[in-house]
């Protein structure tokens, strides 16, 4: 979402007559698009804005900004913090942005205090649902193609917004009430950003297979979606993330299954193994019912991916229960899995409700312990692979070597990461089939074939070229 947020700010600024530079000394504006899903994230952008003081007291037309879900949680405090930031901006007010920083460079400077520009959302819990749904106005208008760091892959937002609130997660007050745009605009979008020559875009939204509209009688699904993005000539590959664990229904499972443009991988966050932490964490469903899921999409999608969230140390986990968790590291299959150590978030009902009182150092082994089981999973997955051919997607440069030549980096529709030796980056943006020599935990090592393409090992339906 963030990355997304980055390059509308970025397309938004280039329009508005603005140019990036990568010195701050020549910089008339300093920006910081923020996350606030774990304290360290905001530790890293306070500590950022204490650096800036001296470039602020050089420039008092200057602008510091602070922009995403940091700037809605905490508002006035980025001003208390550090009273040298001129503008906090909501990620819900993005649109905002160019009007609102031309505004403080066209104006005379006076007193540090009167510039302070405050732009955010009407908090949920205290407002009808209707007008803090409207308070959260988005801006996924047309984004230069100067803007993407990538021209061939782009990410295309279906839904805003969370209304899960599992007890830990700050996403739904930052982000807001869960809305799914219309069809035809995300279509619209797409149309437009394959014209722009991009080859695979990923749908994303919290909790992507929620995505639901209606149209009169008319209702859409993320399936529907898939379906209707697939008949886009031009587009090669279609993904989406994150999907949460209750809604993965069979239309969707055998759209992945059936529709050759889309990436046979699928991230479903568990969070736990154990039903007493899910129960704590509000997840609404059960270690069992998550294994059976897990069980369906291998059944339903051949060489099909999985990849999981987990979170360590939640309040109250004891060792019982994070042997749960471990075993289902052990037994998921996942090609890999995200692991994050609980951390707090004031305002959350697990704030509220719990105490956070897991040690540190109890959180950091069983980060460690997690992190050395998927290794040996996704290991012992990767070995599978030698000796089979693969297409990838070609999406960069991953090396460049002192001697001469570059490796380039592609991704299978599993989502398996391959990199290969190539003389030039022609092939960037195009399918290749690689036969795998050798592997590592994340990455697959793979040589050109001479054939044109070939079906991926264990996935029922590979993208063509
Ligand atoms: N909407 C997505 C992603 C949410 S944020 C989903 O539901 O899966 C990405 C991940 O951050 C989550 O899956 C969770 O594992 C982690 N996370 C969220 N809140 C956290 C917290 N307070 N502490 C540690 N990890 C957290
Ligand atoms: Fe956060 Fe849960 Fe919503 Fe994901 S589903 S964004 S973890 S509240």
């Amino acid at each position: 979402m963030n990355v997304l947020d980055s390059e509308m700010i970025v397309s938004g600024l280039l329009r508005s007559g603005m140019e990036p530079t990568h010195d701050r000394r020549d910089a008339d504006v300093i920006l910081f698009n923020t996350c606030s899903i774990r304290q360290h994230a905001e530790d890293k952008v306070y500590s950022a804005l204490g650096r800036l003081k001296r470039w602020k007291s050089l420039r008092p037309h200057g602008v510091i900004g602070v922009l995403g879900c940091m700037a809605q949680k905490d508002q006035k405090t980025i001003f208390q913090r550090a009273p040298h930031v001129d503008l906090v901006l909501g990620p819900g007010q993005l649109d905002l942005l160019p009007e609102t920083i031309h505004r403080l460079l066209d104006q005379k400077v006076q007193e540090q205090e009167t510039r302070h520009e405050l732009h955010v959302s009407l908090k949920r819990l205290e407002n009808r649902h209707v007008d803090v749904a409207g308070s959260f106005r988005f801006f996924d208008l047309r984004r230069s193609i100067e803007a993407r760091t990538n021209r061939h892959q782009a990410l295309v937002r279906i839904m805003f917004g969370c209304d899960k609130f599992c007890t830990y997660c700050i996403v739904p007050s930052v982000r807001g009430p869960e809305q799914s745009r219309p069809p035809v605009e995300i279509l619209e979008e797409v149309r437009y950003l394959v014209d722009q020559g991009v080859v695979e875009i990923t749908f994303i939204g919290q909790t992507v297979n929620s995505y639901r509209h209606q149209n009169g009688e008319r209702i859409t699904r993320l399936s529907d979606l898939l379906y209707q993005a697939s008949e886009i000539d031009g587009l090669r590959r279609i993904r989406f993330v994150t999907n949460y664990p209750t809604g993965m229904k069979e239309d969707l499972l055998t759209a992945v299954r059936d529709l050759p443009k889309v990436g046979k991988h699928l991230h479903v966050p568990a969070q736990s193994g154990s039903d007493t932490v899910l129960k704590r964490m509000k997840r609404n469903y059960s270690a069992a019912e998550y294994r059976e899921l897990v069980d369906r999409i291998y059944d339903t999608i051949p060489g099909a991916a999985i990849t999981s969230d987990f979170i360590v140390g939640f309040c109250g986990e004891t060792d019982e229960e994070f042997q749960a968790t471990a075993d289902l590291v052990r037994d998921g299959r996942f090609k890999n899995s995200f692991i994050f150590k609980y951390s707090e978030r004031p305002g959350t009902k697990s704030a509220a409700l719990f105490h956070d009182d897991v040690p540190e150092d109890v959180k950091k082994r069983r980060n460690q312990e997690l992190l050395e089981i998927q290794d040996a999973v996704s290991r012992a997955a990767n070995r599978g692979f030698i000796g089979q051919e693969v297409e990838i997607l070609v999406e960069g440069i991953s090396k460049q070597y002192d001697s001469g030549g570059i490796q380039l980096s592609g991704r299978t529709s599993c989502d398996r990461i391959v990199v290969f030796d190539a003389e030039h980056e022609k092939s960037v943006g195009q399918f290749r089939t690689l036969k795998i020599y050798d592997t590592a935990p994340f990455t697959l090592f793979g040589k050109e074939t001479s054939e044109n393409s070939s079906d991926e090992p264990r996935s029922g339906a590979a993208v063509h070229e």
